[in-house]
């Protein structure tokens, strides 16, 4: 049993959609990236790469590299998934957290979990996805950002 842990943070801006565990979550701005900016999914991305010690999403999907532009993180997070079956790996849980003072994240967290389990091939049961803020803190409770951090555990 091995357990990963990952961390991202992105900025929002105005005129990009909020991509949330492959949610498009209405609000005024969006999560500033070369991918789709999903913070969710990287950080899920990083704790699952380091669980199998496999490096980090940056040594996976270089930003550097055009087919990664715009891409959805969901097909991100499923390559990984393939890379940790392939080294002889499978995933035991996810718990996560998104930290973002605004919008209010609740309605959409079943659907987050949903897609990273059909992404993961796994269990909605084994995907744990938590929203919560910053009470005005920090760049996440200034509006100016959002972060995540999640934890994974492989067998
Ligand atoms: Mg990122």
């Amino acid at each position: 049993m091995r357990v990963g842990i990952g961390y991202d943070a992105h900025k929002l801006v105005a005129g990009r959609p909020l991509i949330l565990g492959g949610v498009n979550v209405p609000f005024e701005k969006g999560l500033h990236g070369h991918s789709d900016a999903d913070v969710l999914i990287h950080a899920i991305i990083d704790a699952l790469l380091g669980a199998a010690g496999l490096g980090d999403i940056g040594g996976m999907f270089p930003d550097t590299d055009a087919a990664y532009k715009g891409v959805s993180s969901l097909i991100l997070l499923a390559e990984a998934g393939r890379a940790l079956i392939s080294n002889g790996f499978s995933i035991v849980n996810i718990d996560s957290v998104i930290i973002a003072e605004r919008p209010r994240l609740a309605p959409h967290i079943q659907d987050m979990r949903r897609n990273i389990s059909l992404a993961l091939d796994i269990s909605v049961a084994a995907v744990g996805v938590k929203a919560t803020t910053e009470e005005g803190m920090g760049f996440t409770g200034s509006g100016l950002g959002m972060s995540a951090q999640a934890v994974a555990s492989v067998e």
